[in-house]
């Protein structure tokens, strides 16, 4: 999966730190991230490149891998460095070395956060940085915001040798997905695999056992997966508004992936090769 980089380290406690000449710039804008690419192989600009431009920039800590430290890095006014474009972010789904293309996606999750919390969302007054923790804080109301994720779930459900799979509506993702869904406010996590199994495909589940859970940055959620069984009729009932299609399929039915990038490949697999 995206976030699996071993042998390499990810570390994110927030520190207060100023960037090193070799540590790495994300620089994003929109949906895009500035970034060197040949074929597959991507990079970013490292901190020396912007000080040899004489570039004037604000930055913010983000997290370490191994020994290098990423900041999120705002340019006073744009300027492309040589080699460097803005790409798409959707760029990470298949770019290598992977513990860049995880940076990658994990720093934008952050530079979301941080977009959309300049100001208090109680009196609209412009927050400072704490120096103390990865927070935005209010000086008119002190009101502080902690990073946000939307926790969701990602639930395969099997019915003996079959596992339902599902593609959803109005997305061109040509491969296959599972049933999931976000957290809605006053349930647990296994209430919320049950109430999304019966709203997309009208079915009942038993037997939910959690798998595996991994970040999601490219919607900002931290995903959840369950495996579980399917309780009753095997009619599907379809979700129109969420889903193109849903049928089950048999283990052999499965493609391999060697390398799922998304936890929903992964299950697939897992559920392929008897490791659930
Ligand atoms: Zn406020």
């Amino acid at each position: 999966m995206i976030n699996e980089i071993r042998p390499y380290t990810f570390k994110n406690e927030y520190r207060n730190i100023e960037p090193r000449k070799e540590d790495i710039a994300l620089i994003y804008k929109d949906t895009d991230v500035l970034l060197k690419k040949y074929g597959d192989l991507i990079s970013f600009p490292k901190i020396s490149e912007l000080i040899d431009k004489d570039l004037k920039f604000e930055y913010r800590f983000l997290f370490t891998i191994d020994s290098i430290n990423y900041f999120l890095i705002e340019l006073k006014k744009i300027v492309l460095l040589d080699d460097f474009n803005f790409q798409s972010i959707s760029i990470f789904r298949n770019s290598s070395p992977k513990h860049l293309s995880f940076a990658g996606i994990t720093g934008y999750q952050l530079y979301k956060w941080y977009e959309k919390n300049k100001y208090c969302g109680k009196c609209g007054t412009k927050m400072y940085h704490s120096l103390k923790s990865r927070t935005m804080v209010c000086p008119n109301c002190n009101d502080t915001r902690y990073p946000f994720l939307a926790p969701a779930v990602i639930v395969a459900i099997v019915n003996n040798d079959k596992i339902l799979v599902t593609k959803y509506a109005h997305r061109k993702l040509s491969n296959y997905a599972l049933v999931a869904g976000y957290a809605e406010i006053g349930e647990s996590i296994e209430e919320t695999v049950m109430r999304e199994v019966k709203e997309e495909v009208g079915l009942n589940v038993k037997n939910i056992k959690y798998y595996k859970s991994q970040p999601w940055s490219f919607s900002g959620s931290l995903l959840f997966g369950f495996f579980c069984e399917l309780d009753g009729s095997v009619e599907i009932i379809l979700d129109e508004n969420e889903l193109s299609m849903a049928k089950w399929i048999k283990k052999d039915e499965i493609k391999e992936d060697y390398s799922p990038l998304s936890l929903t490949s992964e299950m697939i697999q897992a559920f392929k090769g008897n490791r659930y």
